[in-house]
């Protein structure tokens, strides 16, 4: 039996809503290349959700509807200035393409796993952006203070200067995920990856455990992805061969 071949009907002049911009690589940013290369100016004009993080490693960034939030290592939250610049991060202009109605979500493994049964059904091996807007019954966010020269490995850091913020509580505002599939897992963390930042402006980073009920998650799927490599000496000189898996485990973190 012949089987009907289908063509694509793909173009690389696509359109850039279905682009994931990409600066950087995940194995960059662990081997300690935090320098900034991208200025939040230009990432903007790439997208209006995202996660990433600022030259020196200095906090968490989140952006929500083109606003780049800054949780830093001491805990406060500010609106990243134009000029910052970024080693690492991906942004992507956000467009509803699914929804789920979510439930009880009481960790960060039930959430993965109810947005992935969605994503396999539609494509596992595309890129998705994720928000979650509404009061959650608590998160639990880190983030870390600024990096100084000479910069060390992101499992070092992280080993020793994480700060674990207290749960914030009966909290609104948006969790913002990104999905990379597994084979682009140097480029960006395998599976999900979850940021957040508080309405109030007051809270927020990297997402280490959530509990919400009766949220709505809304995805958007991206198969374009446009990388950004760092215009610096440092990046040219890495060897981005080793394999960095374990690593990456430890750094993610989240139960
Ligand atoms: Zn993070």
């Amino acid at each position: 039996m012949t089987a009907e071949r289908t063509t694509g009907t793909g173009t690389v002049s696509g359109d850039r809503h279905d682009t994931m911009t990409q600066v950087s690589t995940l194995q960059t940013l662990m081997l300690g290349d935090y320098y900034g290369t991208v200025s939040m100016a230009d990432v903007k004009a790439a997208g209006d959700i995202g996660l990433g993080t600022f030259d020196a490693f200095d906090g968490e960034m989140v952006m929500v509807d083109g606003v780049v939030w800054q949780a830093k290592g001491d805990g406060s939250v500010v609106e990243a200035a134009d000029d910052l610049t970024t080693p690492f991060c991906c942004v992507t202009p956000f467009e509803t393409d699914e929804t789920i109605e979510l439930g009880d979500v009481t960790s960060m493994d039930a959430l993965k796993e109810t947005l992935s049964a969605r994503v396999q059904d539609v494509n596992p091996n595309a890129m998705w952006a994720v928000r979650i807007d509404g009061t959650f019954a608590s998160v639990t966010a880190r983030s870390e203070p600024a990096q100084s020269e000479p910069y060390r490995p992101l499992q070092d850091v992280m080993e020793n200067e994480q700060v674990l913020f207290d749960p914030a509580t009966d909290v609104s505002g948006t969790l913002v995920g990104i999905y990379f599939p597994d084979y682009l897992g140097n480029v960006n963390t395998a599976g999900w990856h979850f940021h957040f930042v508080s309405d109030d402006r007051s809270y927020g980073g990297h997402v280490m455990a959530v509990d919400c009920s009766g949220l709505v998650a809304q995805l958007d799927k991206t198969d374009r992805l446009g990388m950004v490599l760092p215009e610096d000496c440092h990046f040219d000189s890495l060897e981005l061969m080793s394999d960095l898996e374990s690593a990456i485990a430890n750094v993610e973190g989240g139960e």
